[in-house]
């Protein structure tokens, strides 16, 4: 197949996909499958797209180990819907307070839109410390009496990360995946919902996927007025085919699951090979800590997302410049934080990885 010459993209989202998943969309874009048709002219009623919806929830089931009572709906908005979708839901009539740990720009942004809507209140908020680390176990004493518990396992923008779910109290948690999904594998024991736009790591622009325990919208009595899209029931009681569903992006999250399955070997496999890139990377700051200033703590350190700024901000430009000539590009950090952002999600080789470090260690070298 030839191809222009490919870079190595750190974007943060949309971002890189799997070279063979892209070549399988390719090699299926004007017949799908033995359909005649393309995918994207299909409807979302034939039974032949149904059986791609029904594959990719049976992938997600099996890679994720979900449990039975949970379902697994595929929604439009991004997780900026799920930013309203969540309260209105989840704590609209139930009287409780929604609780938030803000460890980063989208838990800040999640708390802001639920408090357009419901009772909702920070019991974590990292502002002071600049979103550079977590919350120890003990600072997190959620009311008994909350909804639930929202955070955010892997916050894009500062790069901090959950290294593991966390157990604050008897807390309902509802977590925001949306740049780890599909990274390493989940407990889902004390979780009630979590929802994941599918750009960052798991798929296109343009779906979101959704995983909620059956308990949290059946018979769930919400306000009248909400406007029926809004409503997790309607979608999870007729299984993500309540109004048209994202059809191209479901099918392409079903080919990402169909990868990590059968070339990566499950989530397990994927969190070993992520841990080890990101590992590379956080070499490169340790051994140079006057050059490249990381932004997290090192116990928060995301797999996900590398921030840092360098000992000079001037020096930036020729440090993207720099690693752009060697093709890699997507670096510049979020507008917001300002440095650098490497974004190594799970598509991202080793390779490519071993690229950025070399030019980190090059562009020390060179700036004397
Ligand atoms: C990107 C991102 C969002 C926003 O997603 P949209 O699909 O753009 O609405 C929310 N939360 C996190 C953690 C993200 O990385």
């Amino acid at each position: 197949m030839s191809q222009a010459k490919r870079v190595i993209n750190f974007s943060a989202g949309p971002a890189t996909l799997p070279l063979p998943v892209l070549e399988q969309i390719q090699s299926e874009m004007i017949v799908t499958s033995d359909w005649g048709m393309s995918i994207l002219e299909m409807s979302h009623r034939d039974p032949r797209f149904v059986a791609v919806l029904q594959e990719a929830k049976s992938r997600l089931r099996r890679l994720l180990a979900l449990p039975e009572d949970f379902d697994i709906l595929f929604l439009q908005g991004g997780s900026r819907l799920q930013f309203s979708m969540v309260p209105l839901n989840l704590a609209g009539t139930s009287g409780g307070p929604a609780e938030y740990v803000v460890s980063g720009s989208w838990g800040r942004h999640a708390l802001t839109e639920a408090a357009r809507l419901v009772d909702a209140r920070a019991i974590w908020d990292g502002r002071s410390t600049n979103f550079d680390r977590l919350p120890a176990e003990e600072a997190v004493a959620p009311a008994p009496e909350a909804a639930y518990v929202h955070f955010t396992s892997n916050e894009t923008i500062q790069g901090v990360q959950f290294r593991e779910m966390p157990s604050w109290g008897e807390a309902r948690l509802v977590c925001d995946a949306s740049s780890d999904f599909l990274s390493r594998p989940i407990d889902f024991d004390r979780i009630d919902l979590l929802y994941a736009c599918a750009q960052k790591n798991a798929g296109p622009a343009g779906v979101t996927v959704v995983l909620i325990r059956r308990e949290r919208w059946e018979g769930v009595s919400l306000d009248e007025r909400l406007p029926s899209y809004l409503s997790y029931a309607h979608h999870a009681s007729s299984d993500s085919l309540w109004n048209t569903p994202p059809t191209f992006g479901i099918y392409v999250v079903n080919l990402i699951c169909r990868w990590l399955e059968e070339e990566i070997g499950g989530l397990a496999a994927m969190a070993r090979r992520n841990a080890e890139k990101a590992a590379l990377l956080y070499e490169v700051l340790d051994a140079f800590p006057d050059r490249y200033i990381g932004h997290a703590v090192p116990s928060a350190r995301s797999h996900m997302n590398v921030t840092f700024r360098l000992w000079d901000e001037e020096r930036e430009a020729a440090f993207l410049s720099g690693a752009a000539e060697r093709g890699l590009v997507g670096l510049k950090g979020h507008r917001s934080v300002g440095g650098i952002r490497a974004s190594i999600y799970n598509a991202m080789s080793m390779a490519g990885v071993e690229s950025l470090a070399a030019w980190m260690r090059t562009f020390v070298g060179e700036s004397g």
